[in-house]
């Protein structure tokens, strides 16, 4: 039941992003490049993150506008150890319907169990290669593929949903999209192959580092044949696809080459508290402040509606179109 009705607005609210660190243990090379994140960068201090107590009033606040989806990102959120307490309280609130957790998946062995019995449904595990030598170099940290598997191990074990992300960037890793639909059509899990998107300001991006939706499609196909499938829900980002004679699904994220704004559903929140309508905005709108100054609900609630109802996003459609980039955002900060 939605209290505040934004429907004179085209895209409704449904799938809050919460981002709950901004430190990670990898340096992906087309999120946060060693060369820049290196150990002298200056990570939020914890009295500047949201505390549990302020992003379960948010999210109270939230569900109140129709919000059912929320997703805990970073950074790494697994990082947060105590996630599971957040989570138990989030899995509390009415309206909301489904819990998720976007991770690198390392810390999984020791916390899947625990977010799955505090209510957690699904996590969505990044995985950019299933060869060791390739991965090792993606993830900026020499890490190998075992402790990412075994992490997914632990998930399913745990009786969580999964899914797998690879972020597919020209001359990094498009040697692995075969491998990995062939790894993930044995295991039953649907991966999603994400093109290289230009987010933050440091991951140089060129138009030529990106591997379309069509490439990927047309290489898997050759050997794999796929079925294309409809779309779950409205504002679904992946184009879906099965393979021919199995029940084992792809999905494609074609953020750059096939924007989907017109039906983007999704709001943001920053490790720090700061509201985001989109990915490659420049700038966020200080949520924190007003949790922290005392303002009642009602303050936060009309500020919302506010920031809501004059946006305008459409980011991925501008740079289609050729527009000028501003500066944005780092994906480790807005967490994806
Ligand atoms: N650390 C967690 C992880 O990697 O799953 C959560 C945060 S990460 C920023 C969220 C998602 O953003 C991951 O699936 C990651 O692959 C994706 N991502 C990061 N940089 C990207 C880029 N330049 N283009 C496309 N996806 C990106
Ligand atoms: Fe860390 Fe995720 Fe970014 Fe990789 S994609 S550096 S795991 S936040
Ligand atoms: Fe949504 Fe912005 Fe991405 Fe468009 S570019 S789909 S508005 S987050």
């Amino acid at each position: 039941m939605t209290d505040y009705v934004l429907d004179q607005h085209e895209r409704p609210m449904k799938d809050l992003r919460i981002s709950v660190i901004d430190k990670c243990n990898f340096r992906c090379t087309y999120c946060m490049p060693a060369e820049i994140f290196g150990d002298d960068y200056k990570f939020l201090p914890k009295d500047e993150l949201l505390s549990f107590d302020e992003i379960i009033r948010l999210v109270q606040i939230f569900s109140k506008f129709g919000v059912e989806k929320i997703r805990l990102t970073g950074g790494e959120p697994l990082m947060r150890k105590d996630l599971h307490e957040l989570v138990a309280r989030l899995h509390e609130i009415d309206g909301i319907k489904d819990i998720a957790v976007t991770t690198n998946a390392v810390f999984l062995v020791k916390q899947a169990k625990k977010l799955k019995e505090a209510g957690l449904n699904r996590v969505n595990v990044s995985l950019d290669a299933i060869e060791d030598e390739v991965f090792q170099q993606t993830n900026g940290r020499g890490i190998k593929t075992s402790p990412v598997l075994k992490g997914i191990e632990a998930a399913r074990d745990a009786g969580l949903e999964i899914k797998i992300n690879m972020v597919v960037k020209k001359g990094m890793n498009e040697s692995q999209i075969l491998p990995m639909a062939r790894y993930f059509k044995e295991t039953g899990d649907t991966l999603r192959f994400i093109e290289f998107m230009d987010v933050g300001n440091h991951n140089g991006w060129n138009m030529g580092s990106v591997i379309s939706k069509k490439e990927i499609i047309e290489e898997i196909n050759q050997e794999l044949p796929l079925v294309p499938l409809d779309a779950n829900y409205f504002g679904e980002v992946a184009s879906r696809y099965r393979y021919e004679g199995s029940e084992a699904e792809i999905g494609v994220i074609s953020s750059v080459t096939d924007a989907f704004c017109s039906s983007c559903t999704r709001v943001r929140l920053s490790a720090d508290g700061k509201l985001f309508t989109c990915l490659f905005a420049s700038e966020g709108h200080d949520i924190r402040e007003l949790l922290r100054g005392g303002e009642p609900d009602e303050a936060i609630i009309s500020n919302l509606i506010k920031i809501w109802t004059r946006r305008d996003d459409q980011y991925s459609i501008d740079r289609a179109n050729g527009k000028p980039t501003k500066k944005k955002i780092e994906m480790s900060y807005i967490g994806g």
